[in-house]
């Protein structure tokens, strides 16, 4: 199988031939259609976070493709079967997170394309208890970012309590940013759409934010207090510190302010102003397998549309350098059916 490799942090990635991996018990081998390249498999190219994975390594989790082999043991997945890896690859089941609901919390989870080798190659393998389940019909660009991207700012939404009718901030319109756009309108939320590049801002005004605000030439906070009094929740998934701090301001009292972004590094938090407006601060990682089927859901209802754009695996160095600019409008996914 091609792959696409991390041998070093902050290198350009090697291409070239891995062995085929064998299923073991409970996996499933998936022949890869498709890939979308997250802003999470930069960081884990870089070693950006403090627990970092471990050269060498396939980076990528949002890989769509067909199941071509099971491991023992597996019972509710066959050969033919459309699936999706994803960031949560497996948890254990047994702990407390995973037993109330959050095993995106789980101590013991593995990660695709970081703690396990992901979809950034012609083959990957799949848990088959985690896997993603591909609704009929999809289309196979447009659904791997959902199997990240869209599950990640479905719940992140979600966390912000909101409801129809109310405001949400989006800071940060890139991959998981524009879909969240979708997610929200879908979810009958008002949106207001904060990116530091106008054409991100005018793709978030296509997809339905009736407020765009550029972060480099206007002061936002006085913007969207102008425009909305201050919204009801923010999802902040921008890669730069800065829109972290900044997202605090943007809420009304008694807001939530949600982080998905996960750029390395601090930002200040005014304490009085977090306490006196009685704001929540949380954070969210990816989503729950049941988080995944109504993300996915959503999908296939019509609601969501990526905007995508396809690229060779062997382009992969070209792809990241352009992530690295804030240069790509929505999502790059790389497409191995011609390969
Ligand atoms: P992306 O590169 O596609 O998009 C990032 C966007 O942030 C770009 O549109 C860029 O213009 C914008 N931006 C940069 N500086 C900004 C600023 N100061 N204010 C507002 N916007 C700004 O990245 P992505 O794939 O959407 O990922 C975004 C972040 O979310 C990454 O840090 C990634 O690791 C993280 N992530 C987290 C989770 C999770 O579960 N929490 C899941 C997936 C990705
Ligand atoms: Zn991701
Ligand atoms: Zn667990």
């Amino acid at each position: 199988m091609r792959a696409a490799v991390v041998t070093d942090f902050g290198m350009p990635l090697q291409v070239h031939d891995l062995q085929l991996p064998t299923p073991g018990y409970g996996e499933a081998l998936v022949k890869l259609e498709t890939s979308g390249v997250c802003h999470t498999d930069l960081h884990a190219a870089h070693g950006d976070w403090p627990v970092k994975p471990q050269p060498p390594f396939v980076p990528g989790h949002e890989g769509y493709g067909t199941v071509v082999a099971l491991g023992e043991g597996v019972v509710d997945l066959a050969v033919g079967d459309k699936v999706g890896n994803a960031w949560l690859w497996s948890a254990c089941g047994r702990c407390e997170y995973c037993r109330t609901g959050w095993e995106t919390l789980c101590e013991s989870q593995r990660n695709g394309g970081y703690s396990v080798n992901g979809s950034f190659g012609t083959y990957m393998l799949v848990n088959a208890d985690y896997a993603a389940r591909i609704p009929d019909g999809a289309d196979p660009l447009e659904i791997a970012p959902i199997l990240c991207a869209g599950v990640t700012v479905y719940k992140g939404l979600k966390v912000t309590d909101t409801r129809p009718g109310q405001w949400v901030a989006i800071s940060g319109i890139g991959g998981l940013g524009h879909i969240a756009v979708q997610y929200a309108r879908a979810m009958g939320l008002r949106v207001v759409a904060i990116d530091v590049d106008d054409a991100k801002l005018a793709l978030a005004t296509r997809l339905g934010a009736e407020v765009a605000i550029n972060a480099r030439t206007t002061d936002v906070v006085e913007s969207v207090q102008q425009a909305t009094g201050g919204v009801h929740g923010v999802l902040v998934t921008a890669v730069h510190p800065q829109a972290f701090g900044q997202a605090i301001a943007l809420a009304r009292r008694g807001g939530t302010i949600v982080f998905n972004g996960l750029p390395p590094g601090d930002f200040p938090a005014p304490i009085f102003d977090i306490v006196l407006k009685g704001l929540t601060i949380r954070g969210s990682i990816v989503g729950t397998r049941q988080d995944m089927a109504e993300a996915l859901d959503f999908y296939a209802r019509g609601l969501i549309k990526p905007t995508v754009t396809s690229a060779r695996l062997d382009e992969i160095n070209d792809v990241f350098a352009r992530m690295e600019h804030g240069q790509i409008d929505g999502r790059i996914v790389i497409d191995y059916r011609n390969a």
